[in-house]
This record gives C-alpha cells, structure tokens and sequence, in this order.
C-alpha cells in the first residue's frame, strides 16, 4: 500500500503510465501548488486527467483538493506525478491541483486554502520540510510557471506565497493539529452535488479545467463530470 496523508478524503486510483514508480532515487524535499483552472473536486480532477489520457496527454498530481477542502490522492507519495512539466522538480514534490477560480487570478476558496496550509503542514512535518520560497526552482515551495509558460498557480496563490509559507511554517511549528481537527474543516452535505458541476471556459480540450493556468478564452458552458 501506498503513502498518503492522514487528511485524506478519497483515495482515487490513477491511470497506468501517467506518473513513474518511486522517485528516481530522490528524496521528498518540495511542494508544488498548481490550480485547476475550475472548481473540480478531486474526482473532477481525475476525470480531467481521464479525458487529457484520452487525448495522449499523460498528467498526474499527488493531491487535489476541491472547492470545500475536501482532499483527494492520486499519485500516491513514494511515486512520481506528472505535474509540473519538470522531472526533476516533480522527483522531488509532492504536487498538489486546487481548485481555483476559472481564469485569472484562479483564486483558490477560503475551505480549499484552510485545508491546502494543513495538507501542507502535515506533509512537511512527515519529511521534515520547512517551507520557503525564493521564486527558484531551488526553494522547497515551487510553481508550475517556474518550468513552462503557464500563470499556474495564478496571480492569487502566488501573491500569498510569503504568506503561505508563514502559515505552513507555524502549523508545523505548533505541533497542534491531527486529524480530528480537520474533521469540521470538509463536512459532506447537499450542497456538495454542486461540485459535480463545474464551469468549462474554453473552446478546446488544450484550455480545459487541468490545464493548470493556461490562459483560457473561449465560450463558457456548463459541464458534468
Ligand atoms: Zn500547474
């Protein structure tokens, strides 16, 4: 069985060739944000891989976290995801696609970021992690625009990066929370059907929701999962 966070929600199985066994002989040192370009939940996420799959894209990501907390994983932590267009990087991550706004600056939900700092927390207190951030590929907090010509994660996340770390940083420090304090944090109740839905804003499959912070025009319709 496979490493994941005890903060997990769903435990989704990932496609067979879109994520390498282990991690080439690297250790865990980073974290990657991405933003999903839509308010998919970890479910949503997966069938957009499913669907990119289909198209020959393989893409993969450790975590996704929907649009009220609620964590999925995918690619389980000793393997290496798909994510961030950079092996090398992705080796040595744990990458992570929350859901976020559709277009920029693919704000995340107050619910997905609570729960994104203790996702965080938890991982960086298992491998020991103490979270900065120097706009490098070399800091243990990277972004998916450090590799490719993409916004990802968006001008709202990255805005917050001192921020974040700060709060990653703390929890840990803290030493305070487990899982029983996460429990309040993603509640199912009926107005989680709305996150079945979510909002294409494209006119290909190349702009669709996973695409990471391509930039995204096109006409708007909505979709199911
Ligand atoms: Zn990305």
């Amino acid at each position: 069985m496979g490493t994941y966070s005890s903060l997990v929600d769903t435990v989704l199985t990932p496609i067979e060739g879109t994520y390498s066994q282990g991690r080439d002989g690297n250790t865990i040192t980073k974290i990657t944000v991405h933003c999903m370009v839509g308010q998919c939940s970890p479910e949503g996420c997966a069938s957009v891989f499913k669907d990119r799959y289909d198209d020959g894209d393989l893409v993969s990501c450790n975590y996704m976290i929907g649009p009220d907390g609620k964590i999925g994983v995918y690619v389980q932590e000793e393997d290496t995801s798909f994510c961030s267009l950079d092996e090398t990087n992705d080796s040595q991550a744990i990458t992570i696609e929350v859901a976020s706004g559709a277009s920029e600056p693919y704000a995340f939900n107050d619910a997905a970021y609570n729960r994104l700092v203790l996702l965080c927390a938890d991982i960086c207190t298992r491998y020991n992690i103490t979270l900065y951030f120097n706009d490098t590929p070399s800091g243990s907090l990277t972004g998916h625009y450090m590799f490719s010509d993409k916004s990802c994660p968006g001008t709202w996340f990255r805005s917050r990066y001192q921020e974040f770390c700060d709060a990653v940083n703390a929890k840990v420090k803290s030493g305070v929370f487990s899982p029983d304090d996460y429990d309040d944090s993603y509640q199912e109740d009926e107005s989680e059907a709305v996150y079945d839905y979510y909002l294409i804003t494209s006119t290909s499959k190349q702009d669709s929701p996973g695409d990471c912070g391509n930039k995204i025009t096109g006409s708007v319709y909505l979709g199911r999962w």
